[in-house]
């Protein structure tokens, strides 16, 4: 790992040429290589070395040099990178959980997240408490000797509810659990969650990394001993790696990481001022303001509030829907960290499976809309949003 700043990094760490010497990372388009002999073959299958592949379902050197890349910025030792962000959070829980072992997570959760903890792995036998993530005591409460991992979003999905990773990574050491992190809110540009005590760092790079809405994919930060020891031979099994091709699309988004989460999270602090007691608007969630409950911490953990801004527009999903309808510039989809603006609906669509109960526990609003806020000029962004709030 080189000791350049992140831009740096971001341009250039991992990076490896083939002969001819090429500037623009070579796909590595194969699923094998082929080895001189016999002997080597051999060799190769009892320890690969640095420059050496076997099959891409176990590493690629495309892929490798993502890896390289992303582990880098993040400051963990090693990376496994996975076909989406959900092989990613599947594949760090479950390479490392047996039954009989105990996890604690948060309960704000992406869908797909709360379906692992929820419904795969308790039916190995793992058991799962889960808490409100931004309450520090329940945390304490929850966690035991024994527990073997504390789970949790860094930055939840829609609400934009911040974990204090410091507070609960020292409450899981404790206790001799692995803090894994989704960091896919946070970013890998403002998230500082292994500084703060986390173990493990996932991400979807379907959003940020990408950031052009092309590939899907994800990645596992951590140790050399958890990711060579634990992570690899889980994924290399069970087939959950990423394509070269994708490997060559996420190392080309990281090129413009840093300027893109930049230009967004500054995009995003102009459209929640502008939101912030706007007269349809009933309120806006959104960390970078300073009336936000947790500013303090975001500042402190991410130095911004991020990229996205969720708001509750006044008129239930009528007014929400009339909104989402009004805007001219943002789709209506549902990925984030996108060039283009996009806005979702997270109570008709992302967690459109929630009893009401449950959507009003984690605070999801029929009014509520997440705003992912793309490169667009922002002052076109603002006037489109005045002009689509005038007609809710
Ligand atoms: C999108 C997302 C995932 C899943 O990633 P995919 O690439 O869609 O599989 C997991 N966690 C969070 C917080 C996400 O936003």
């Amino acid at each position: 790992m080189t000791n350049w700043k992140t831009r740096t990094k971001l341009v250039h760490e991992g990076s490896r040429r083939s002969q001819y010497g090429e500037m623009a990372e070579a796909i590595f388009l194969t699923q094998g290589f082929a080895y001189p002999d016999a002997e080597s073959a051999e060799a190769r299958f009892l320890k690969a070395g640095e420059d050496e592949f076997i099959y891409a379902r176990y590493g690629n050197p495309t892929t490798r040099m993502f890896e390289d890349r992303i582990a880098g910025l993040e400051g963990t030792e090693d990376a496994f990178a996975t076909a989406s962000g959900m092989a990613a959070v599947n594949g760090a829980l479950t390479s490392l959980l047996r039954a009989g072992d105990h996890v604690v997570s948060a309960k704000a959760l992406f869908g797909s997240c709360l379906y692992i903890l929820e419904e795969v792995l308790t039916r190995y036998g793992v058991e799962v408490t889960f808490v409100d993530g931004t309450d520090t005591a329940a945390w304490a409460r929850a966690v035991r000797p024994g527990t073997k991992a504390v789970f949790f979003e860094s930055m939840a999905n829609p609400t934009l509810d911040l974990v204090d990773i410091r507070a609960v990574s020292d409450i899981a050491h404790k206790a001799g659990a692995l803090v894994i992190c989704d960091n896919v809110f946070s970013t890998p540009i403002f998230s500082r969650a292994v500084d703060l005590g986390a173990d493990v760092v996932v991400y979807s790079t379907t959003k940020h990394i990408d950031g052009q809405g092309r590939a899907l994919g994800g990645v596992i930060c951590g140790s050399a001993d958890y990711i060579q020891k634990v992570v690899q031979p889980y994924m290399k099994h069970t087939g959950g790696a990423m394509s070269p091709f994708t490997s060559w699309i996420m190392l080309n988004g990281m090129a413009t990481l840093d300027l893109r989460c930049r230009a967004m999270a500054e995009s995003a602090l102009r459209i929640a001022g502008a939101l912030d007691g706007h007269e349809k608007v009933a309120k806006v969630l959104y960390p970078g303001l300073k009336s936000h409950p947790q500013h303090d911490l975001a500042m402190a953990q991410m130095g911004t509030g991020g990229t996205l801004v969720t708001f509750e527009v006044k008129g239930g999903k009528e007014g929400a829907f009339r909104l989402q309808n009004a805007l001219k510039i943002p789709k209506i989809s549902n990925n984030l960290g996108d060039a283009k603006s996009i806005t979702t609906h997270p109570a008709t669509t992302t967690h459109q499976r929630l009893t009401d109960a449950q959507k009003a526990e984690l605070g999801i609003s029929p009014g509520l809309i997440r705003y992912s806020v793309g490169l667009e000029d922002v002052e076109d962004l603002i006037q489109d949003l005045e002009q689509a709030l005038a007609l809710v």
